[in-house]
């Protein structure tokens, strides 16, 4: 992949891998608070392939956020293995793992966490900050991931000039700017109104089917529709993993729901 080149949908694909994108295996967190033990975790096994659209459901405090950051490369488990793209995540440095997050994995959050007086175009060059790419790449590849997020008009705005849909897009794009082979989402629908939320699940929809592998936490049942497989959490253990058997298009449900103006 030349680096000088834009990003386009079909640099994303990167499914076709044998071995599983992620493997866990008996994972296990405990947060010490004083006196107490919290388990978070309690023995988590599963396994995720490249090109799957994970939808994880389950209660406040069930652990699902536990295991995105576990999965994120953000935490370690008290007890047990995780290996991506067959790497025992285990055994790597803090700086080995700051790469890997960089490189392999994108995240988006409920909040957006973009910078506030920085840019969109900006928030999205800000991962490619620590990798090496040229400043003009740099800019040529942001650009291409906002168009890709249909924000390619509004490059220049600032997060408070942008609705909140806006904003998860902007948070999207920087996530894909390093092509990720991995996409983590926790609750990215969460503080956005029923149709926004449709097209965020819109623009993962059309990147999953280009090869990109997307776990998403929600806690609506109506947003897991739209993924092909469904964990349920309870009490820091998976109580439920079904794939769903005619995962809802996004896009055809845009095209009966109003529009609000942007
Ligand atoms: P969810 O995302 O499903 O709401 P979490 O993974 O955030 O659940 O939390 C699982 C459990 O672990 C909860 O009981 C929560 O209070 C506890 N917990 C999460 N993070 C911490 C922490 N940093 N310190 C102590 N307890 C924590
Ligand atoms: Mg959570």
């Amino acid at each position: 992949m030349g680096s000088s080149n834009p990003i386009t949908v079909e640099d994303l694909a990167k499914s076709g891998d044998t071995a599983p994108l992620i493997e866990v295996r008996g994972l296990r967190k405990t947060y010490q608070l004083g006196e107490t033990e919290v388990h978070a975790l309690r023995g988590v096994s599963v396994s995720i392939s490249a090109g799957d659209f994970v939808a994880i459901m389950g209660a406040s405090g069930s652990g699902k956020s536990t295991f995105m950051n576990i999965l994120g490369c953000l935490d370690k488990p008290t007890v047990g293995q995780y290996l991506l793209e067959g790497i025992d995540v285990a055994g790597l440095t803090k700086k080995e793992l700051a790469r890997i997050r960089n490189q392999k994995i994108g995240f988006v959050f409920q909040n957006f966490n973009l910078l506030g007086r920085t840019s969109a175009l900006e928030n999205t060059e800000l991962p490619m900050l620590y990798s090496r790419v040229s400043k003009k790449d740099r800019e040529n590849r942001a650009r291409a991931a906002l168009a890709l997020v249909g924000l390619a008009e509004r490059a220049g705005h600032f997060p408070s000039q942008l609705s909140g849909g806006q904003q998860q897009r902007v948070a999207i794009a920087r996530a894909l700017a390093n092509q990720p082979s991995l996409l983590l989402a926790d609750e990215p629908t969460g503080n956005l109104d029923s149709r926004t939320a449709v097209e965020i699940i819109e623009i993962f929809q059309r990147l999953n089917a280009k090869g990109l592998t997307i776990v998403l936490v929600t806690h609506e049942p109506d947003i897991a529709q739209f993924a092909k497989r469904e964990i349920v959490f309870r009490d820091g253990h998976i109580k439920r993993d079904d794939v769903v058997p005619s995962p809802q298009l996004a896009s055809e449900l845009l095209k009966t729901l109003p529009t609000i103006e942007d």
